[in-house]
């Protein structure tokens, strides 16, 4: 708080600067928006919301959100330091949203896409049944309208409040995304950070195409979790999109700025070949 010449303490605004989390690098909020959430400096790729990310990908406009009242259960009336219903209700104040992932239809430089988009600032962007329930619904849109797909991920994993009905979502969402290639329809998993957990263990991974983010975190287990464990440190970069990308894990690392287009071009591609081949 910095304080003027009559010793008077003067509020600085909030939300007028945000601060790299990679370089450190003070950034006036409207240029950030402008540059997509690229660092000017660094070139990271900061955490957006789903609906920052629609905009950043989809054409202006076009993208109508369907299942958008879905919301959780608490079939355990869970409870730990606080109420899971409190949790979710929590969540929903601070982002707006009412849950942690977004379902809907919109065009990618003209091509029809369905796409679901998970939200990190909704509880971590963990995956319950509504989570699953919507990637589920996105893909089986697909398959009635004939689309191709795009999940964003960006998630802590499992939603451990729902016990195992979260786990399940793992298990439903593979097999919709099974329907999905035997209708020989593309999906393209786009992986954002940090993407771990039992959304690494499902859709994420099954991609005909996995496109990362520069310098995002994806995993099973994290860093810290896996060095505990095997006690030993690892590599540097470990389990980076960078690091992935030379070990197979993912496809290509994408810079924001260049995604809407790379995206049309491999939905056009498959979409021709689709074509094709019928
Ligand atoms: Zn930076």
């Amino acid at each position: 708080m910095a304080v003027d010449e009559a010793g008077q303490k003067k509020r600085v605004p909030h939300g007028l600067w945000t601060k790299c989390p990679k370089c450190e690098q003070i950034i006036y909020n409207k240029e950030l928006e402008k540059n997509l959430k690229v660092c000017p400096t660094c070139h990271y790729n900061l955490r957006s919301t789903a609906r920052e990310r629609i905009a950043q990908i989809f054409d202006e406009g076009t993208f109508v959100e369907f299942a958008e009242n879905l919301t959780a259960a608490d079939p355990l009336g869970f409870h730990d330091s606080d109420s899971y219903v409190n949790r979710v209700k929590e969540s929903r104040k601070k982002t707006g949203e009412k849950e942690a992932a977004l379902a809907g239809v919109g065009k990618i430089l003209g091509q029809s896409v369905v796409s679901a988009v998970l939200d990190f600032g909704f509880m971590g962007g963990s995956m319950g049944s509504v989570v699953g329930e919507k990637v589920t619904l996105a893909v089986e849109r697909a398959l009635t309208d004939t689309l191709p797909v795009l999940v964003v991920s960006s998630s802590g994993g499992a939603r451990m409040q729902e016990g195992i009905l979260s786990l399940f979502q793992m298990a439903k969402t593979s097999a919709a995304l099974g329907r999905l290639e035997k209708a020989r329809l593309p999906f393209i998993s786009l992986v954002a950070d940090p993407t771990t957990g039992g959304v690494t263990a499902s859709f994420a991974m099954l991609g005909d195409v996995i496109v990362a983010e520069p310098k995002a975190l994806i995993a099973f287990a994290g860093p810290r979790v896996i060095e505990q464990t095997i006690r030993q440190t690892l590599p540097q970069g470990f389990q980076q999109s960078e690091f992935l990308l030379k070990h197979g894990m993912v496809d290509m690392v994408v810079d924001r700025p260049l995604l809407r287009q790379r995206l049309a071009d491999l939905f056009a591609f498959f979409l021709a070949a689709r074509t094709s081949a019928a």
